[in-house]
């Protein structure tokens, strides 16, 4: 059996960006396989992330955009992002663009196989795809499934449909994508709508909710009718894609590296922002450090500082309000978004200091937060 240097199994976002780092860096001559079950010939999601100066993959990217809207309790309006810019990758785009780039590198090969099975043994990472064994100094992975089920975490779903319609009058403004718009029936929960502007008369609309109980199609769908009905000047309207994401928010224990010789990736490794589902940006963060590891110490464990751990209580303090139902969501989003403009975006990337993150915690309703912060504590501490 032919060993390789490393095997990534899953070769979707974070997958793809790990073989196309590895080819980027001194290490571009090792032997790589990619095990996907997808050909990855599909527009299957979209991305979008904020990012400072342009990225890895600014020539592919659909959209940029310099300011965006909210429109939320007490505020509606332009948010000025300063020296970051909201970024729209279509899942396609990315997908051609890393694989054209990798199929340069006769070293990386690509099986299109169902794996049924991942486990480390003393020679390496083995890994079973359509009952052929596979053996690599390293197995990435990005297919294993968190198991979300534990009752001393905060396990929300951060669940959308979007449809990206094409309207008969000019109704967008291009240069405007919406991150969050409130103007939806909450529920006791946190509902909005994502407006993602193409050109005037094209846009991803999309439903998006954070709690724990999915909805059915219809019942996605019968919002987004009702909102672009009420809010949006269309004319008639047709659409064009479907768009269905369930993204885990939640502060469950991950393991990134549960043996030697196999590391979890994406969304399996922990990526995902508890508090935000966004995963595209820390993912490039966190395989930047991987690749950077492996090229000097021959190793990829990533460690965070401890102090850098501190975030992790953030994300489950905010979890446990949402929750909680311990504050309405849109007015807590109105707070961190209106009332930190810049910062927050610095915040969510988790390169705030101390000073500043004290500041932010200022703005939020003390009594919800100070209650959600002594029930993560408890929990923590008492199970
Ligand atoms: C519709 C949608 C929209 C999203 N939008 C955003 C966004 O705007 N911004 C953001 O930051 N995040 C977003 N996310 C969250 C996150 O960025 C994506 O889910 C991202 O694709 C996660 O990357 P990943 O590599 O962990 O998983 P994936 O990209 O899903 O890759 C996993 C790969 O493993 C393969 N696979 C799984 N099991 C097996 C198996 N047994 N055998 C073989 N292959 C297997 C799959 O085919 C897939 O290609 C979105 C998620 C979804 C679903």
């Amino acid at each position: 059996m032919k060993k390789y240097d490393f095997i990534i199994a899953g070769g979707g976002m974070a997958g793809l960006s790990l073989a196309y780092y590895l080819t980027q860096s001194p290490l571009g001559n090792h032997s790589i396989l990619i095990l996907d079950r997808e050909q990855k010939d599909r527009n299957d999601r979209t991305w979008c992330f904020w990012e400072r100066g342009t990225g890895p993959f600014e020539s592919i990217l659909f959209k940029t955009w310099q300011t965006v809207h909210f429109h939320g309790t007490t505020y509606t309006g332009p948010l000025e992002l300063g020296e970051y810019r909201y970024k729209m990758l279509r899942g396609i785009d990315f997908y051609s663009f890393v694989l054209a780039e990798l199929a340069k590198y006769p070293n990386v090969e690509r099986q299109q196989a169902t794996i049924n099975r991942i486990k480390d043994t003393p020679q390496g990472g083995f890994v079973i795809a359509n009952d052929e064994p596979y053996i690599a100094d390293y197995v990435f992975d990005s297919t294993y499934s968190l198991n979300l089920d534990q009752p001393d975490n905060h396990n929300l779903l951060q669940h959308f449909k979007g449809w990206v319609i094409q309207t008969e009058k000019p109704c967008f403004n291009p240069s405007l994508p919406e991150i969050m718009d409130f103007r939806v029936e909450q529920h006791g929960d946190c509902r909005f709508m994502y407006v993602l502007p193409f050109d005037e008369k094209t846009a991803l609309v999309e439903f998006t909710l954070f709690n724990d109980k999915l909805l059915t199609m219809e019942e996605y769908e019968t919002d987004l009718r009702q909102y672009i009905d009420r809010f949006v000047d269309t004319g008639t309207y047709e659409i064009r894609e479907t768009e269905y994401g369930v993204i885990p928010m939640s502060d469950v224990a991950t393991q990134e590296n549960p043996s030697e010789h196999i590391v979890r990736i994406g969304t399996s490794g922990g990526y995902t922002k508890a508090s935000t589902g966004y995963t595209f940006q820390r993912t490039q963060r966190y395989l930047h450090d991987i690749v950077h590891n492996l090229v000097e110490t021959g190793k990829p464990t990533r460690r965070t500082p401890w102090f850098q751990k501190r975030f992790k209580l953030y994300d489950s303090v905010f979890l446990n309000v949402l929750e909680k139902h311990r504050h309405p969501a849109d007015d807590v989003f109105t707070r961190v978004y209106v009332e930190n403009p810049r910062r927050v975006f610095t915040f969510l990337d988790e390169d705030t200091r101390l000073t500043d993150e004290l500041r932010l915690f200022t703005t939020m309703p003390w009594w919800p937060f100070t209650a959600a912060f002594f029930d993560v504590i408890r929990r923590k501490m008492f199970g």
